[in-house]
Order: structure tokens, then C-alpha cells, then sequence
């Protein structure tokens, strides 16, 4: 499979979201039960690659959905990590009300330059 860095980026950015979804399932966070369902079911189709609907995913299941898209992430993130022309950028973040850190990443895949370097 040959996929380009922009659509790698697009299916980390969609995958991050559902891996979101997922956690608020277990953990019994952010927005109703159904409601989280129906997003997850959204940004299947938009991912267009499952067939299966989430709305039948029993409670067991969400474990093991969550940690399998968690392995995608990081399948996805390997590849662009390979494929990407990075573009490093420097940035201060704040760590504390008067302590501020440089980090490097990279501004086409969001990368740090440490995770690029592996
Ligand atoms: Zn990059």
C-alpha cells in the first residue's frame, strides 16, 4: 500500500478522534452513551474502510476496538514518520506559570524531532 503523507496525516487526525470516543466509552466520560455511538459510527463512514456498525459493539468488545485502533495510530504515525519531507519548526511550550520548554516538531506531520530521529 502506497499512501501519501496528507492522506496519512488525514486518517491519523480521523483515528485520533475515534481513539478519543473510545476512552470516554471506558472511561464513562464526556457526552451520552448513545450520542458517543453515533459520532463513532460517523467517523467510520467518513473512514469508509469499516463495514461493521458500532452501535452493536458490546460492552467486552470496546477493549479490544480501543487498543486495535491505538495499534493503527501507531502503524499510521511509523509511516509518516518514513514518508514525510519534515519541515522542523522550533516552539517555547509552557510547562508552569514561569517555566517554558523548546521543543522541535514538525509542522507538515506534528511530529517531535526525537520521535523522527527513532
Ligand atoms: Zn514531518
Amino acid at each position: 500500500m502506497n499512501c501519501s503523507v496528507e492522506k496519512l496525516i488525514k486518517m491519523k487526525k480521523l483515528n485520533e478522534k475515534i481513539i478519543f470516543l473510545f476512552k470516554n466509552l471506558i472511561d464513562g466520560t464526556g457526552d451520552a452513551e448513545e450520542d458517543i455511538y453515533n459520532s463513532l459510527n460517523d467517523l467510520l463512514h467518513e473512514h469508509g474502510i469499516f463495514e461493521e456498525n458500532f452501535m452493536n459493539l458490546k460492552r467486552s468488545e470496546i477493549n479490544n476496538e480501543y487498543l486495535t485502533f491505538i495499534q493503527i495510530q501507531m502503524h499510521i504515525n511509523k509511516k509518516i514518520i518514513e514518508q514525510c519531507k519534515h519541515e522542523f519548526v522550533e516552539d517555547d511550550i509552557d510547562i508552569s506559570p514561569d517555566k517554558s520548554m523548546k521543543i522541535v516538531y514538525c509542522k507538515i506531520c506534528e511530529n517531535n524531532l526525537d520521535d523522527c530521529k527513532k
